[in-house]
């Protein structure tokens, strides 16, 4: 499989590392859409939240655990965490991601 967040993972990708852990890595958007964008992903290849099983509650949970863990860190108020689950959603990249964005105003209902 050639998978571009995979190799983001294991290191063979090149890439703004924020944070690692055994199960799950951050690291800054390639195009930022905000002063901060990051990326959160679990290490485990799951191309989208919808293939995602129960197997993977504890994952999930550490994913969104990280986001706290990385606002707090990086002194974020208010942030945006989201997640685009298929091509009409705007996903591009096939292995599931969170965002997290912050730094300026995001309308409501996002675009
Ligand atoms: P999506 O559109 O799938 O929700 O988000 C994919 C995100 O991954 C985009 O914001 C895009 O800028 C980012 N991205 C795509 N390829 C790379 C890459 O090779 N490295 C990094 N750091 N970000 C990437
Ligand atoms: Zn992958």
């Amino acid at each position: 499989m050639n998978c571009i967040f995979c190799g983001i993972a294991d290191g063979s990708v090149k890439s703004q590392l924020i944070y690692e852990d055994e199960d799950v890595v951050a690291f800054k958007d390639l195009n930022p859409q905000a002063p901060t964008h990051l990326l959160l992903i679990p290490r485990k290849h799951i191309a989208r939240l919808d293939q995602a099983s129960e197997d993977d509650a504890l994952l999930l949970g550490k994913v969104l655990l990280v986001a706290k863990k990385l606002a707090q860190q990086f002194d974020l108020k208010d942030f945006r965490l989201v997640t685009n689950n298929g091509k009409g959603a705007g996903q591009s990249v096939d292995h599931l991601h969170f965002h997290l964005m912050a730094g300026r105003r995001f309308l409501w209902p996002a675009g």
